[in-house]
Order: structure tokens, then sequence, then C-alpha cells
């Protein structure tokens, strides 16, 4: 059932700004799409906040020509804002879409993709309590400071110093008067130290020296090496397989919603919610797989106050009841079994809104259509079945 923390959690209306602008002139071509472990840094990055509910928007921040492959990867979960020539000016462009109800704002590198969900839940958290927070760890070489790079004139005491991370993290007001007093402050590294020279007071949220930036061709092998022995503690955990089967009646005068979209046809499924069959398939098979019951022991077909719901609705819960559970959902495979419409020129647009609903990359992501070879009550186009299994680590 929906544990109280994980209900708090989807209501806590958090902001993400990613910024990704960086020219990444150290690697020789922008740093943040080059593949890791198989998948573009700053996708990785951008996972990481898309499968946290307390995020209600997340903001990227890149140059145009990355703008199609983003778009193509997470949809409707992210807006994305034009680069500018300063990180600050990045910034600025993206907070302006960031929405004004926001309770907190992470500011984070597109570069960062070890970030884990447990440090951006802490630096946020603290970031309520005190109006800004950063992550950072304590420095373990001795720092030397000198302007001319010849001669030290300095050496502060190393106990005092930490290394800041992001994501930093700040109350919507906080982030909005720093911005708004430090309209013109050129080139900063971080935006915290402007938040601090307003005034704000910021918190240090102790990190881990997991959470790296990649700047050099090394970090990209230092990355490869930390995932490895991230995938071999995930591998310890256990994944579990759930299947899911649903039918609807196909009739006249409905819209046809299969996977949380409208495809064109003269018919549509009938239901007492908005007849998605591919949906209420996956949920049950995300709820079988923690034996967590089936979408009608939360979407009773009794309670006439759901009626026409959208089943968009009913994957939030499901989405919800699996984090209740501590876990989470990790591929889905789904096969849909009718004869008509012809389902084939759909299923990018079936995919992309898949993973978009239930928060997975596309790649963990598979629908494909059969016929009924024109026998039975699907095979004359009076209904249309799924099939769904659906593999869940906890
Ligand atoms: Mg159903």
């Amino acid at each position: 059932m929906q544990s109280k923390t994980d209900s708090a959690r989807a209501k806590a209306n958090w902001a993400a700004v990613i910024v990704a602008g960086g020219s990444g002139t150290r690697m020789g071509r922008p740093k943040q799409m080059l593949p890791l472990a198989g998948r573009a840094v700053l996708f990785r990055s951008i996972d990481v906040f898309a499968a946290m509910p307390e995020f209600s928007s997340i903001t990227v921040t890149t140059s145009g020509e990355n703008f199609a492959a983003l778009d193509n990867e997470f949809g409707s979960r992210i807006t994305l804002a034009e680069a500018g020539q300063t990180r600050l000016a990045s910034l600025k462009n993206a907070f302006a879409l960031v929405p004004s109800d926001a309770r907190a704002v992470a500011v984070h590198d597109g570069a960062r993709p070890l970030v884990t969900a447990a440090l951006v839940r802490s630096v946020c958290e603290a970031a309520i309590k005190t109006g800004a927070a950063v992550p950072a760890v304590p420095v373990n070489d001795t720092i030397k400071s000198s302007r001319d790079g010849k001669m030290v004139e300095a050496t502060p005491e190393r106990a005092t110093l930490w290394a800041a991370q992001t994501p930093q993290c700040y109350t919507r007001e906080t982030l909005c008067a720093t911005l708004e007093r430090f309209a013109d402050a050129g080139d900063v590294s971080d935006e915290s130290q402007l938040a601090e020279r307003a005034g704000f007071a910021v918190a240090i949220v102790k990190s881990s020296y997991e959470n790296i930036k990649i700047t050099t061709p090394q970090d990209m092998a230092v990355a490869e090496a930390l995932m490895q022995d991230g995938s071999k503690k995930a591998a310890r955990l256990t994944m579990r397989v759930g299947m899911g089967y649903d039918l609807h009646r196909l009739v006249a005068g409905r819209p046809l919603i299969m996977a949380g979209i409208t495809l064109p046809h003269g018919k549509g499924l009938l239901g007492h919610s908005d007849g998605d069959v591919v949906l209420h398939a996956v949920c049950d098979a995300a709820l079988g797989a923690i034996a967590a019951g089936e979408i009608g022991v939360y979407f009773p077909p009794t309670d006439v106050t759901i009626m026409g719901i959208s089943s968009r609705a009913i994957a939030e819960k499901t989405l919800e009841v699996l984090s209740g559970h501590g876990a989470r959902l990790a591929q889905i495979d789904v096969t849909v079994i009718a004869e008509e419409p012809k389902l084939l020129p759909h299923y990018a647009a079936l995919r992309k809104s898949l993973s978009e609903i239930f928060r997975l990359p596309q790649e963990q992501v598979s629908l494909k259509a059969k016929s009924s070879e024109g026998l039975g009550h699907i095979g004359r186009g009076e209904a249309i079945a799924c099939h769904a299994i659906a593999v869940v680590q906890v």
C-alpha cells in the first residue's frame, strides 16, 4: 500500500535545472553527449531526476543541436532551454521556465551522471530548511593558492576546505533573489557563491567522492569503473517479474486510447476508465511483480467517482505503490492483440509514451502487436487484448 512518505514525495513539487551548455573543450567534443556505459552522460544525469516523484519539473539547458535527441528520449518529461554564453546565463534562461510554485530548485551539472536520488533528496531538504544547500566532500589534497602559477602565496588550512559539487539547491525565493541581485555577475563557477555574497546562509551536505564531474577523458574511465562497481551492487538486488493481461470491447463512438495516447480509428475501447488496455495490462504486471494485487483493488469498478478517468492516473498510482514497497520498475514488454487498427506505424509513439508514463528509458520499453488471424471476438474486431510482462527491482 502507499506509504505516507511516498505520498509526501509526490507532493513535494521540486524543480530541477540541469545545466549542460559546456562546449567540452577539454574533451574535444561536447562531453555531455558522450556514451558512458552505453548511455549519454547527460541522459544518465537526467534519469536520476526523472525517476524521482518529488520533481514536477525538469528544465535542461543545452545547445540547440542536442534538442532533437533529448526530445526524442525524454519527450514531455523535460523542458528544453537554450544554453547561454556562461553557466549563469544558462541558469537564468532555465529559471525563467521554473514553475512559480516550485518549493525547491535543484541546479545540477549535466556532466555529473553518478549523482544519487538519496543525495538529491538530502540537499533539497536541507535547502528548504536553510534557504540554500550544497553537496560537498572534504578536500584530501593540501591546497596552495597562487595567482601566477609560479610562486605559492598561501596554504589554506585543509581541515576547513570542502570541494563543492551539485545539485546545489535553493528555495525558489532564495535563487530568485540571488539571480536578480547579480544579474550581471558574468561567469561564475557556481551560483551558490552568489547566494553567499547576497547574504544567504548556505548549508553543506556531506556527499560522496563518487559524485564526480566529467571534465577530462580520464574522468570517463573513472566513471565507467564506478558504474561497473555500482552495477555489481545493483545485481545483488532482487529482480522480480510480473505478468498482466487485459481485454476491452471495441465500440463505435469512443476515442481509441492505448498506452496513454489517442490513435486515429473509427472505434474506441469501452471501459469504466478510458479503457486503455495497454496501461491496464502493464500496471497489473508491475503490481503482480511485488504481489500487491491488481489495479481493480486501487480503482474499484464500482467507484462512480472515478468514472471516465484517464488511465495515466492508474499508472501514476501504480508507480507510487511500487515506490512504497521500495521497488522500481526496470523493464516492460507488451504484446497487443488487435485485428485493427494496424499498430506498426504507431510503435515509436506508443513506446515513447510508455517510457514517459512509466519513467523508463526507451531501451527498457518493448511493444509489439499481433493480429488474431480473423478468428474469434478479437479477430472480428470486437475487442482488443493486451499481455504485459514487467521486471521490477526491489
Ligand atoms: Mg481494463
